[in-house]
């Protein structure tokens, strides 16, 4: 069992930097390795602590502005998350919102984790994904995507603790009966902890992975 939760000093510095000044004789103080988070807003302070309070493992990513409507901007490194008994690493993912990130954390335990456990006989241990951020818009529109800001996750498969992997573009129609019916329950969690999730019932774009996205929609297809 492992319960790692090195965040809540990082949000007593956090807090420190909000409440005092820093002196004026202080030199700046820019690593390329450690780099200085913004002051988060009182929403991003609170989103921040409940992301701790989930005991996801994760690090606050420096507010940047890219242009052309694209930002990362209140968003965390998640390095992993811990469900009721166990860790759950997370691939292929950068920085992802705060808001988006604790509804994956509730979703990978609540969902999908106890999903697998019953349909599965077996643990989650992994979460595959193509990623978060990127600079552009729905396809097919002018419009933005969730992945322009960070918000959206795009999940491509599942590891278990029996060694099995389950990808949404292998087993949503060519797994076994068990897996088929995995994935369309944790699509259906996570309708119910995500503005939007799409799937390969939506259209060929999204055959081989979940977008997820907490943007305070009510699309699930
Ligand atoms: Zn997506």
């Amino acid at each position: 069992m492992r319960r790692i939760l090195f965040t809540l000093p990082l949000l007593a510095v956090l807090s420190g930097c909000i409440d005092r000044p820093a002196p004026s004789n202080r030199r700046p103080n820019h690593t390329a390795s450690r780099p200085r988070p913004s002051p988060p807003r009182p929403e991003l302070r609170q989103c921040l602590s409940t992301l701790s309070a989930q005991q996801a493992v994760f690090t606050p990513v420096e507010d940047r502005w890219y242009g052309n409507a694209c930002s990362t901007v209140g968003t965390v490194k998640l390095a992993a998350l811990n469900t009721d008994d166990a860790t759950v690493t997370v691939s292929g993912l950068g920085p992802v919102t705060c808001a988006t990130s604790t509804a994956f954390a509730g979703w990978a335990r609540y969902g999908v984790d106890r999903a697998a456990q019953q349909i599965l006989g077996s643990r989650l241990v992994k979460i595959e994904t193509f990623g978060s951020y990127s600079c552009r818009n729905v396809a097919g529109t002018a419009r933005r995507s969730g992945h322009a800001s960070a918000n959206a996750i795009d999940v491509s498969g599942f590891v278990l603790g029996d060694g099995r992997r389950i990808t949404v573009l292998q087993d949503w129609n060519g797994g076994t009966p068990a897996e088929r019916r995995f994935l369309r329950v944790v699509h259906d969690s996570a309708c119910k902890r995500f503005g939007t999730t799409l799937g390969p019932q939506y259209n060929a774009a999204h055959e081989n992975h979940f977008h997820l996205e907490a943007d305070g929609a009510d699309f699930c297809r």
